[in-house]
């Protein structure tokens, strides 16, 4: 019966993948510049040839200026931005270490996840979904249990759309000899990340949001402080695979092998970085703010709600409340089928009660804010939520004229 099932599989045949044209208006992956893709395209080398280990030079060097750190310990780790979270716990904590993890998100949620998994003793600092981790709990946190290895908070919570402010943060764990570990996955790029003038010790990102390169790489970065600490540890780092005592000696002179580099995915790295840095970075933060404010302009003009803390709100994920009685995933079918637009449903408390939409790197630009704003209008009118099917896009072009 075997030979008969195996027989029948060599005569199934695969067609080719579609000319996806998709404007993906979700919590990433974002759009992709065709640069980034013909970068991918490009013959291989070897990962230790020397125009590869020329290659790696220069992503350190780029990401050192979109960090904004002096970081000789800053590279891309091998797998997606869940990869650089494990990396920025597993190197640090050791087994019984104690820890602070602020959680208002699924993102939250993760590192404590993480981190427990590798023994960590964890101190959930919990606030709800849709606010700030407040600075005060961290302080109270600190005072009540003297010895904390680290603070760990989510910089961008993709799941909410908060901003977590981090300066105060930063101030409190130094204080108490604490490091300060920073997931910057979504915000990296989008809006500022100072790793040195915040003085964060371990800070990790993802390629695939606002790097607008594909999911594959975590860009991560080690402070002197997080050096020490990760070299003086009594044992081993308990992952292999992201032990950055041995990946750091392939980054640095002994070019020692440890696991073969994903070199496509470093070459379209390396053409992300250098489109990054050809617009510059504060230009790329105003530009999410510029957009991120037409939006919401026009999406509130549609009926939608913001839901994060205001005052606290991302620029590049938008969490927004839709009107009593929408059939929101029917909606985002209609806006993906029709439209070829995707935006992202709600998780956890927010799920069927939210969309995140989101303005990530390439995906940030005028024509997707009005063409999102264009689809959702005209289905909104279809289905009798608004008389106007044009109201969310005047009043988006009325938000750019008063700001261009
Ligand atoms: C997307 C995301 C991650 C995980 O990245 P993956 O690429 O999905 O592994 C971690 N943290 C935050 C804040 C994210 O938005």
């Amino acid at each position: 019966m075997e030979t008969a099932e195996s027989n029948s599989s060599t005569t199934r045949t695969f067609n080719d993948l579609p000319p996806f044209q998709r404007l993906l208006m979700g919590p990433g992956p974002s759009n992709v510049h065709p640069r980034v893709l013909e970068a991918m395209a490009k013959p291989l080398v070897g990962h230790l040839d020397p125009e590869f280990l020329k290659i790696m030079d220069e992503i350190q060097a780029m990401l050192q200026e979109v960090f904004r750190t002096k970081n000789r310990f800053t590279i891309s780790v091998s797998g997606t931005g869940s990869a650089g979270m494990e990396a920025a716990i597993c190197n640090v904590i050791e087994r019984g270490d104690k820890i602070i993890v602020g959680i208002n998100g699924v993102f939250g949620t993760r590192l404590a996840d993480v981190s427990k998994r590798y023994g960590a003793e964890v101190l959930e600092v919990k606030a709800p979904w849709g606010e700030i981790v407040p600075p005060d709990a961290i302080r109270d946190a600190l005072a009540d249990n003297p010895g904390v290895k680290a603070v760990v908070v989510v910089h961008a919570e993709t799941s909410t759309g908060i901003h977590q402010p981090l300066e105060e943060l930063s101030e409190l764990t130094h204080k108490a000899g604490a490091l300060f570990i920073v997931d910057t996955v979504t915000s990296l790029a989008g809006t500022e990340v100072s790793v040195d003038d915040w003085e964060i010790d371990v800070c990790y990102s993802g390629t695939q949001k606002c790097l607008s390169c594909p999911p594959g790489l975590a860009p991560l970065t080690f402070g002197d402080r997080t050096m020490e600490v990760m070299h003086q540890r009594k044992s081993p780092v308990e992952s292999w695979y992201l032990d950055m005592t041995m990946i750091e000696k392939y980054w640095g002179s002994d070019r020692a092998y440890h696991h073969t580099a994903p070199i496509s995915m470093n070459y379209a790295l390396r053409e992300a970085l250098r489109i990054i840095l050809e617009e510059g970075l504060q230009p790329r933060w105003a530009r999410h703010r510029l957009h991120h404010e037409a939006l919401k302009t026009g999406l509130e003009a549609l009926g939608l709600r913001f839901v994060a803390q205001e005052g606290h709100r991302l620029p590049m994920l938008n969490s927004v409340a839709f009107p009593d009685g929408t059939d929101e995933a029917a909606v985002r079918k209609t806006l993906l089928n029709d439209y070829n637009i995707e935006i992202g449903p709600g998780l956890g408390p927010f799920k069927g009660k939210v969309w995140r939409v989101g303005l990530m790197g390439e995906s940030c630009r005028k024509s997707s804010v009005i063409s999102l704003l264009a689809a959702l209008g005209e289905i909104f009118a279809r289905d009798g939520k608004v008389t106007d099917s044009g109201l969310g896009i005047s009043a988006a072009l009325e938000a750019y004229a008063d700001r261009e």
